[in-house]
């Protein structure tokens, strides 16, 4: 089948790349390529964050965790796994997405800062997406894939190009389908020189803002903000002081940085809705629509279960 997929993030790279390897002819469409889309600014460390429903989320999530670890025996797709220590002030039950991690255990009090009284300990895939994102590209043009810089303003001019769609416009799914239940959520973080250290930090509960401290393979991204409906992508300096005052509390090895540490402040928007929307569409009996879009802040953690399903939708609607 000839298949048309909108959007060149990690949803529409993943789900690109799935349907070619089912043998179909799969061109993108987009308005922005890597490195100019939202999946880039993603850290990206895999957590199941401001992501819906949980039985689901937990399954793509599980199984874009089994194909990580797949992936990085390729030194060349920028991921690998590191222990990840998020904490938390009161005692916590395990998280619902337990079952996706593997050696997943509570922190011992002697691995807490002062002021925690929990922590989830697991071993975290990294998604270094500086150098995954273009991974995805190169081994989806190798493969056959055709990808073309180009902006919808509506579904019209896909389905004439194509009979089956798919739609993997994070935010931008607002406009293209009208859809009133996704909106942005703003992120900022700040990139640093690597220091040496391994292990990533996670305080989602911090009374400032959330405070995370994520290791990549070449420099270190230090977070964030999430500011619901606010859709500036400019920087705020303020912001970026007071994230780096969060992750020096969490790390005190980030206290001293120097003004030469810094190499750079980024903000992007996370495709929100109350549930990922992975679905499919019959609009007439030659037009398939599938919808694969709003996966909050864990786009990236979702995106192989996401990709496969659509698959399976298709394989569905097809016969
Ligand atoms: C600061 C920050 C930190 C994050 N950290 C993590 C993390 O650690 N782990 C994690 O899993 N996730 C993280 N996320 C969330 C993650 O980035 C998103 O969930 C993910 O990028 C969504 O991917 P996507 O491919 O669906 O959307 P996008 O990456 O936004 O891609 C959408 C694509 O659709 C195209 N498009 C949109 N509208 C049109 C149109 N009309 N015509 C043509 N093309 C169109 C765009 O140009 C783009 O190519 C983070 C996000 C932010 C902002």
């Amino acid at each position: 089948m000839d298949i048309l997929v909108i959007g060149c993030g990690v949803s529409g790279l993943s789900t690109a790349l799935c349907l070619l390897r089912e043998g179909h002819h799969v061109r993108i469409w987009a308005r922005e390529l890597p490195p100019h889309t939202t999946s880039n600014i993603a850290a990206a460390i895999w957590h199941p964050y401001k992501a819906y429903p949980p039985d689901k989320v937990t399954a793509w999530g599980k199984r874009a965790y089994e194909v990580f670890k797949t992936l990085m025996v390729d030194e060349d797709c920028g991921i690998f796994m590191t222990p990840l220590l998020e904490a938390f002030y009161t005692p916590q039950p395990d998280p619902w997405w337990v079952d996706a991690v593997e050696n997943f255990r509570h922190a011992r009090s002697d691995e807490l800062r002062p002021g925690y009284q929990d922590g989830y300990v697991f071993d975290a895939p990294v998604i270094d997406t500086r150098i995954y994102l273009d991974y995805l590209v190169q081994r989806f043009q190798k493969e056959g894939g055709q990808i073309e810089q180009r902006t919808l303003t509506g579904l019209e001019e896909a389905f004439a190009h194509c009979a089956t769609v798919v739609n993997c416009s994070g935010l931008g799914a607002r406009e293209l389908v009208n859809d009133r239940d996704i909106h942005a959520a703003r992120g900022q973080t700040v990139r640093i020189r690597h220091n040496g250290s391994r292990l990533a930090l996670l305080d989602e509960e911090n009374p400032q803002q959330m405070a995370y401290v994520i290791p990549r393979i070449r420099d270190m991204i230090l977070g964030g903000t999430y500011e619901e409906y606010v859709e500036s992508t400019e920087v705020d300096e303020e912001e970026t002081r007071a994230i780096l005052n969060r992750c020096a509390s969490v790390a005190p090895e980030l206290a001293n940085l120097r003004p030469e540490d810094i190499l750079s402040v980024q903000c992007g928007l996370r495709p929100v809705r109350s549930v990922v929307r992975l679905e499919a569409e019959r609009l007439a009996p030659d037009r398939l629509l599938l919808h694969n879009y709003g996966h909050g802040g864990a786009g990236i953690t979702l995106s192989w279960g996401c990709a496969e399903e659509v698959v399976a939708l298709l394989r569905q609607h097809r016969s």
